[in-house]
């Protein structure tokens, strides 16, 4: 069947009363270029493929649609266990999407858990078997509760896989298959990132049915409200002199992300800003979660003007004060450039990215130049010289 035409108004979805009081409540106006496309797609009950820029409202393009549809199987199939899954591969991203869920379910009275790990195996197990209809899980977690038979996934239908091109990546595609393969093959699976290489969606094709694909700009485009400057240093000199220079003026137009690439790194670069007298927090994966939990609590709520994370905060994060992303240390690829500068300019604001390069980053020096150009950034002459190289 031919794909369902695109809508531009709140009004022609045909939303309840409940959802548009929520909608206008969060002062949406419009439809964001992904929700205009997807919506009519995910409510035609189809699967689908949505790709578009950081910071484009992916998340309500697929919240909305599974609450219709939650509400329209309770009552067709009455029963136990979630309705909906939603994974992702981060704790925080996770924790996010689930307020997400909340804030647009509870009209409906729909529960909805976080499952991730880190976080109590037992209350995780407690809202799975007092009925939650909503699952934002990363995958590993998930699969230890159904394992334990703390829940059954016999009722979804609906499945989501957001920043899906990181979920069929090495690491996570054998437990993204063990979860879809306990979901029933008729259900609706939708899959969204800003980022999909060839390869991995055709990997992650196995698991859709005859899908719908949406693609806003390019794939893989770097947001254009994000303002990109790269240094090029010579090997050797020192980014710290460079940071401390510049970290008073950038705090002062909001909150600040660094990252690093190593654990190690983001040890090191916070405690010699801390002993520099700034006020910070830092957040990687050998944290325990509640320090976790406690850093972004702050970092959102700006009594800590400056994070320094791994790629851990790469994906999804969605923290309107910050203003300014520095890649400390450059990106592993561009795809994860793309993500971390994503983390601000969101929902139409402004932001700066600042990218550190040595000239011994020639091959990235390329993927950046194209990556600039995409997104309508000048290029300087240092850096089309470090490409050419
Ligand atoms: P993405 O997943 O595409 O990176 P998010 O779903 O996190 O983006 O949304 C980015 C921000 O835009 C969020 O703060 C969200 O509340 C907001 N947003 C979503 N839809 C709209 C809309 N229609 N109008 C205005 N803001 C929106
Ligand atoms: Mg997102």
């Amino acid at each position: 069947a031919a794909p369902p035409k695109p809508c531009t108004s709140f009004a022609h979805f045909s939303f309840d009363e409940q959802l548009m009081h929520t909608i206008r409540k969060s002062e949406f106006t419009q439809p964001t270029p992904i929700q205009c496309q997807g919506l009519p797609i995910a409510l035609s009950g189809r699967d689908m493929i949505g790709i578009a820029k950081t910071g484009s409202g992916k998340t309500a393009a697929f919240i909305w649609p599974m609450l219709v549809h939650i509400m329209d199987q309770k009552e067709l199939q009455p029963g136990d266990g979630p309705i909906a899954i939603i994974v992702c591969p981060t704790r925080e991203l996770c924790q996010q999407i689930h307020s997400e869920c909340k804030r647009f379910g509870k009209a409906y009275g729909l529960r909805s858990v976080a499952v991730y790990g880190g976080g109590s195996m037992w209350e995780q197990a407690k809202a799975l078997q007092d009925g939650a209809e909503i699952v934002v899980c990363t995958p590993g977690r998930l699969i230890d509760h159904v394992k334990k038979k703390a829940t059954s996934l016999q009722r979804v239908t609906y499945l989501v896989f957001d920043e899906a091109d990181r979920m069929f990546d090495m690491g996570f595609e054998y437990q993204v298959r063990s979860v879809a393969s306990h979901v029933r093959p008729d259900r609706q699976t939708l899959l969204f990132s800003a980022t999909f290489r060839k390869k991995i969606e055709r990997l992650a094709r196995d698991i859709l049915v005859d899908p719908i694909r949406v693609v806003q700009g390019d794939i893989g485009e770097a947001n254009e409200d994000v303002t990109q400057l790269v240094e090029v240093m010579p090997a050797g000199v020192d980014k710290w002199g460079w940071l401390t220079r510049r970290l008073v003026e950038f705090t002062s137009a909001g909150s600040v992300l660094i990252f690093v690439t190593k654990k190690a790194n983001c040890e090191e670069l916070a405690t010699n800003l801390t002993q520099e007298g700034y006020s910070l927090g830092l957040l990687h994966g050998d944290m325990d979660q509640s320090e976790r939990n406690k850093v972004i609590a702050d970092f959102k709520k700006k009594s800590l003007p400056v994070l320094v994370a791994t790629d851990v905060a790469a994906r999804g994060l969605d923290i309107p004060s910050i203003r300014t992303v520095v890649n400390y240390d450059v990106a592993r690829d561009i795809d994860t450039h793309t993500h971390r500068i994503g983390r601000t300019g969101r929902a139409g604001e402004k932001g700066v990215a600042y990218t550190l390069l040595t000239n011994k980053d020639t091959s990235f020096a390329g993927d950046l130049v194209r990556n600039l150009e995409g997104a309508n950034q000048s290029v300087s002459k240092d850096l089309m010289d470090l490409a050419m190289q």
